[in-house]
């Protein structure tokens, strides 16, 4: 083996270490050529060469000593070696539990310039040009990216724009959620680009504002978004982070049915006991979007970031209309604190939504919902759907043909116009009650909140009925036929009731999928909540679930302390 010049240092460690059949591998696979680039090297991306935990547990230890002896010239790793280290999670000790799997297709950390080609335009941001491009692995396969590269001016990169890029970076290698954008990895070229996961859809504001002939999103969409980057950003609470940027233009759409909350540029650690974060000087600043207490002390904390959650609900159903729109960024403040003025609920928001939004825009943090809240408020507060039983074609009146799916926005029992948006044409209008059923699970949804918002009166659907009653509505499968089956109704909601955070939709495909085994759909979809919660494997998600005898909740926790 013919070592080249410049890794000699890393020869020469491994075989100090008796782990030299690690040189190649480490040098080929992983790109690591110097010292600090095992700043970006994870535990995971050591374990698919195959390297077992004592190993690396004596590697790191002899790279600490290796490198309290070296002073690194790069201004690269001058900043990103601090960020790295305070930023990364400790390797979970390995006790009995299942050794830490490596997810398909995880990739490594850095990136050898010549393996990424950069093609079209995607946007740009406070730091630089976002590319499409395309990443060629070492097996030839090519992965779709999106290429960030930080803008260099004639006197290099500017310094808090350099910070704030390589503190993304830090960040977003700890990061595993399928709702959290993903980083494949760093490109240490010039200039410094990150190579990250493609949304070929963009950001959702750019989706909220498209001009017409583009449809307006579904209502129903839009609430699932909203579930999706509650337990996203629960996920980034329960680590620590606190986003300081959330808004639909740093939401992307992997696909139409999938947002990633993205640009960590901003994010932060909470520090201390009192879990905030304190601005240290200027900075760009999202005004309309912030919490009271970040704009008079630059205080953020998860309850900031649920404050910013709310505005970005606001701008969903405003149609990507800008918050605070005509007001200058000095009186934001004076017209939350003084007047107590909040955003107005947009017409398409349901008052049950405008009331989770005003919840999360309660001036004291403390009374703010937490994200892990807002994932079951939102569950109480997501429209109801109804399906049309006549057409209507009357003028002035949401048009309907039997069968189209309607979003009820408004709809008092007592009142016999409604108002929704049909899911068919995605125009909102307003409609006679009779003209729709109501579809949803009644029992473990609250429907029709008229006023006030939080469903407080026994409700009736369309017929009549008092809403809960046997045979009250007519569930529908919205993919399938028509849920007449009282004992699968019955065990739809058995599953609902026993897995947090799942919908009616997910329990009727579970319980498909294992032939109505209730206690099989039950651990199956245990297992994907755990899934999606961490970056363990399936296989390892259902053996941490049967050690806490499948409670969900103890071994969220377990994975959540252990990433
Ligand atoms: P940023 O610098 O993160 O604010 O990104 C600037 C713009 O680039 C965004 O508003 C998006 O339109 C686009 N963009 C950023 N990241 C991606 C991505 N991963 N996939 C697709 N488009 C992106």
């Amino acid at each position: 083996m013919l070592p080249e010049a410049g890794s000699l240092w890393l020869l020469r460690l491994l075989r100090d270490l008796q782990l030299a059949q690690f040189y190649r591998p480490i040098l080929e696979e992983l790109n690591v050529t110097r010292p600090e680039h095992f700043d970006f090297v994870r535990a995971e991306d050591l374990d698919g060469i195959g390297m077992g935990r004592p190993a690396q547990r004596r590697l790191a230890e002899a790279l600490k000593r290796h490198r309290s002896g070296l002073k690194s010239k790069n201004w690269v790793y001058k900043i990103l070696g601090g960020f790295a280290s305070g930023q990364k999670e400790t390797t979970p000790p390995s006790d009995s539990l299942p050794s830490l799997p490596e997810p398909d297709g995880r990739l490594k950390c850095l990136i050898p310039d010549r393996a990424v080609c950069r093609g079209e335009l995607l946007g740009s941001g406070c730091f630089g040009m976002v590319h499409r491009g395309l990443w060629t692995l070492p097996s030839g396969q090519t992965v779709p990216v999106a290429v960030k590269s930080l803008r260099v001016g004639p006197e290099g990169p500017e310094g808090t724009e350099l910070e704030d890029f390589l503190r993304e970076v830090s960040v977003m290698m700890n990061l595993e959620h399928p709702h959290v954008l993903r980083l494949h990895g760093l490109v240490l070229g010039q200039p410094l680009q990150m190579v990250m996961e493609l949304a070929p859809l963009g950001s959702l504001h750019a989706r909220l504002t498209a001009p017409a002939p583009t449809p307006p999103l579904a209502l129903a969409l839009l609430c699932l978004f909203l579930r999706q980057v509650a337990g996203a950003m629960a996920y980034l609470g329960a680590r620590g982070l606190v986003h300081r940027d959330l808004a639909t233009r740093n939401l992307l759409l992997a696909s139409p049915r999938t947002i990633k909350v993205a640009d960590f540029g901003l994010v932060r650690p909470l520090g201390g006991a009192r879990g905030r974060y304190i601005m240290g000087g200027p900075r760009r600043i999202p005004f309309a979007w912030c919490a009271p207490e970040s704009l008079r002390h630059g205080a953020f904390s998860s309850a900031s970031d649920v404050w910013m959650y709310g505005v970005t609900l606001w701008e969903m159903f405003a149609g990507g209309e800008e918050p605070w729109a005509g007001v200058p960024p000095y009186l934001i403040l004076q017209r939350l604190e003084k007047d107590r003025a909040r955003l107005p609920r947009p017409p398409l928001c349901s008052r049950a939504l405008y009331t989770l939004a005003l919840r999360c825009w309660a001036y004291h943090p403390a009374d703010r919902p937490t994200f892990s809240d807002l994932e079951g408020l939102l569950q109480e507060a997501w429209p109801p759907e109804g399906r049309c039983v006549r057409e209507v074609m009357e003028p002035g009146a949401l048009r309907m043909e039997p069968g189209d799916p309607i979003t009820i926005i408004e709809g008092s029992p007592d009142s016999t116009t409604w108002k929704g948006q049909n899911g068919r044409t995605f125009k909102v209008g307003s409609f006679a009650a009779s003209a729709v059923t109501l579809v949803d699970l009644p029992a473990t949804r609250p429907i029709l909140r008229g006023t006030p918002a939080r469903g407080e009166r026994h409700q009736r659907n369309a017929d009549g009925h008092p809403v809960g009653a046997p045979g009250a509505s007519k569930a529908t499968i919205p993919s399938g036929g028509p849920l007449s089956d009282p004992e699968l109704q019955r065990r739809v909601m058995e599953v609902e009731l026993s897995v947090h955070g799942v919908t009616y939709q997910e329990c009727q495909a579970a319980l498909r999928a294992t032939g109505g085994d209730v206690v099989s759909a039950i651990r199956n979809l245990k297992v994907e909540q755990l899934f999606y919660l961490s970056s363990w494997s399936r296989a390892d998600c259902r053996r941490i679930l049967e050690r806490y005898q499948w409670d969900l909740s103890a071994a969220s926790r377990y994975v959540l302390a252990r990433p």
